[in-house]
């Protein structure tokens, strides 16, 4: 994109999450500062666009599972992105047509594309919420979340690619732990998140240092730091994965190294 055609509200000088990511995904909706970010991030961590690529398929094949096996209706996907192929309503109704779902992010960016996220089937319905995750609570309460959204049944929050965009200063376990309390029993919540477990220490100061210069704050979290999220919730089989071995649709020798991924899943039932 051109800074000519910004649209209204947003600024290009600074680097976004969401651009920066659509430019690892081959998109063509990013900034000269994203892309200058994009590269940043690249320089201490090579990999992160086939991480980027490896989290997306994730994503599709989670919808996949919890759209048909766990017979799940309603999704509340925080930190959507810019609308990208296979966005969750797609790959979700495509299966439940009735599939309901409820996307969130902050950045004006997403909300300029958020049209392409609202083209739900007649049968069931799609929103669109411009908020904060470090806010649950006005999330939670959000008039589209509870038009779209019924708490009483079961909802799959997803959290892709997001947690390791709240730092610890913002209390991720308490942001985590708010959403969760607002479940019903046989909800579920996915998240996948970056992590450092492959790195070696002088590796891991340059990622956090390339982090740092990118403009974007950004926290790894080990395996460790990642399971104490799912305290007192119901992981479902495999458990803590790279995105990598979550109930893969190739062969063992077709997918990619997991610590080229470094990108931790899991998917759990709130009992
Ligand atoms: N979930 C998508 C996109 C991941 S990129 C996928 O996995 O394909 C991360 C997204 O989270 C970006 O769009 C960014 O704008 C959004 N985000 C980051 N911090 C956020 C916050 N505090 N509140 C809401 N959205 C946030």
């Amino acid at each position: 994109m051109d800074s000519d055609q910004v649209p209204r509200g947003i600024d290009p000088s600074k680097a976004h999450p969401a651009r920066r990511y659509n430019y690892w995904l081959g998109g063509k909706d990013n900034f000269a500062a994203d892309r200058e970010s994009a590269e940043t991030v690249a320089s201490g961590f090579p990999t992160v666009r086939l991480s980027a690529v490896e989290n997306r398929k994730f994503m599709r094949r989670v919808v996949t599972y919890l759209a048909g096996e766990a017979g799940i209706g309603q999704f509340l996907d925080i930190g959507t992105g810019l609308p990208s192929a296979g966005n969750v309503h797609e790959v979700a109704q495509e299966i439940a047509p009735r599939s309901r779902i409820v996307y969130v992010d902050n950045d004006p960016i997403v909300l300029a594309h958020a049209r392409a996220l609202l083209t739900s089937a007649p049968a069931g319905a799609t929103a669109y919420i411009d908020a904060d995750l470090r806010r649950p609570e006005a999330l939670l309460a959000h008039p589209e979340l509870r038009k779209t959204l019924d708490l009483g049944e079961p909802v799959a929050l997803m959290l892709i690619a997001i947690m390791h965009f709240i730092v610890d200063e913002d209390d991720p376990y308490g942001i985590f732990a708010t959403l969760r309390d607002a479940l019903p029993p046989g909800s579920h919540i996915v998240m996948s998140h970056a992590t450092d477990d492959f790195l070696e220490p002088e590796e891991l100061a340059e990622a956090n240092e390339a982090n740092k210069r990118s403009g974007v704050p950004f926290r790894l979290r080990s395996t460790e730091e990642f399971t104490r999220f799912f305290t007192g919730l119901e992981l479902l089989p495999p458990g803590i994965t790279s995105v990598v071995d979550w109930r893969p649709d190739v062969p063992e020798d077709q997918r990619a190294a997991i610590d080229d991924v470094s990108m931790l899943c899991a998917v759990a039932r709130v009992p």
